[in-house]
């Protein structure tokens, strides 16, 4: 694709980096026939193509982005099944962030949703505040039904659309803190074969803290030393997929900090993560600080060494398993499959752990979670999961695996087929108990 920027503008880094991305674009469209908002809604405007000219335009321009503009970049999913499928290796991912850079930058939106994103970001990256807010939201949550159920503009909600889809997701049962989310160092069992350190992340320690004690059990009882760093904690997506680059990048910086000081102390072999969402974000880290000298190798040192739990454990191999013989529809998250390309490994070892496995049809189309997408874009995010829904019952499993709790939360709202994060199906195969999805 041509591009029409001024040296001026490509003495800023991101321009540059984003004019990288935008010549490799040949306009073949392959990317819109995988794209969830253009397969919904069959509008050019809202497929991978449509979004990169809207950014190219905002870019080149220098200037405000329209609403009409800023409408569609919203609608995306940030689930890179572009990425997948473009033949070109055109970077979306780091294209669309930049063009949510700028429109944060650069447009002034209605002031509910300006309170209402503002409110995201400084929630989801504070687990005690979240928590606090859900118990709240439990009290608030039988008023949902007085709030309007959708907007006929799909894709165009209001605040009080946003409000109900908010208190909505917010769970019947509230487990309390778990303990395993302290700053502490859990000891392999048997004689140490690794030294990891645990991702706490943020959501998932209120909505889902099962899958860190899971995962605890899981590493330790296959000789895996775990730490849990003071220090680390939310991987800066949440406010990154916002547009809140410099508050993304803030939280980057404090994990990097903490990890490093275990690297150069007791050292690591990984640094394992549970939520595949916060994996393609710590991952990507070298590249967010690509134009940062003094954080850029230990960026890059950090992001090597983060994997997903499923790589660490292939890479172990599974010991002492006591075959389930259930039949699991294995959910791949979009950041497992297209953000880290992370595919056969949680299927292998849920097949080495006894299961059957079945793939989900459709399965690259995202089950519309996306972070605060489910609140920001309910409309489109409830048909994304009803459409997922029905493919997974089409299965008829017993259970459905996932690796990322949003996904997992997203998907048990819309059907009674049990739900777990595969490391919980691993541990209960290995000596671990039964997943409470499935009691
Ligand atoms: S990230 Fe997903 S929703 Fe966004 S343009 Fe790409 S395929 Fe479409
Ligand atoms: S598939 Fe790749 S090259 Fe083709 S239009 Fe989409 S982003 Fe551009």
């Amino acid at each position: 694709m041509q591009t029409n920027f001024t040296l001026a503008q490509l003495a800023d880094p991101e321009t540059a980096r984003s004019e990288h991305i935008l010549r490799k674009c040949v306009h073949c469209g392959f990317c819109t026939a995988t794209c969830p908002t253009f397969v919904l809604l069959g509008d050019e405007r809202d497929s991978p193509r449509g979004r990169i000219y809207f950014i190219k335009s905002m870019l080149e321009g220098d200037r405000a982005p329209t609403a009409s503009e800023v409408k569609h970049v919203d609608r995306c999913l940030s689930c890179l099944s572009c990425m997948t499928t473009c033949p070109s290796g055109v970077h979306y991912m780091h294209l669309v962030d930049h063009g949510r850079h700028h429109i944060e930058e650069r447009f002034k939106r209605p002031l509910p949703d300006r309170l209402m994103r503002g409110l995201l970001a400084w929630l989801m990256p504070r687990p005690a505040l979240f928590r606090w807010t859900m118990m709240l939201g439990r009290l608030a949550k039988p008023l949902a039904t007085m709030l309007p159920a959708g907007s006929a503009d799909p894709g165009g909600a209001t605040f009080l659309h946003r409000l109900r889809a908010m208190l909505e997701a917010v769970p019947d049962r509230l487990a309390g803190p778990s303990p395993v989310d302290r700053p502490q160092t859990f000891p392999a069992l048997g004689l140490r074969r690794k030294r990891v350190a645990l991702m706490p992340g943020c959501g998932q320690q209120v909505l889902a803290p099962e899958v860190n004690e899971a995962t605890v059990r899981l590493l330790t009882r296959h000789d895996i030393e775990v730490v849990n760093v003071a220090g680390s904690g939310c991987c800066g997506s949440s406010v990154l997929h916002v547009g809140r680059n410099d508050e993304a990048m803030a939280l980057a910086r404090r994990n990097i900090a903490a990890w490093m000081r275990e690297i150069d102390g007791a050292g690591l072999d990984a640094i394992v993560i549970n939520a595949s969402g916060c994996g393609t974000t710590v991952k990507d880290y070298g590249a967010m600080f690509a134009n940062d000298p003094e954080w850029r190798e230990r960026a890059e040192q950090v992001a090597r060494l983060a994997k997903d739990v499923s790589e660490v454990m292939l890479e172990i191999g599974l010991a002492n398993v006591t075959a389930r013989p259930l039949t699991v529809a294995y959910h791949s998250a979009c950041s497992m499959q297209h953000g880290q390309k992370v595919i056969e490994q949680p299927k292998k070892l849920l097949r080495d752990a006894g299961f059957v496995v079945k793939d989900v049809p459709e399965g690259h189309l995202c089950c519309g979670w996306a972070g605060t997408y489910q609140v920001l874009q309910p409309e489109l995010s409830r048909r994304l999961r009803d459409r997922k829904v029905a493919n997974i019952e089409s299965l008829g499993p017993d259970v459905i695996a996932a690796g990322n709790f949003g996904c997992i939360g997203n998907i048990a709202s819309g059907t009674g087929i049990p739900i777990a994060h595969t490391v919980e199906l691993l541990d209960w195969a290995t000596g671990g108990p039964k997943p409470a999805a499935l009691q």
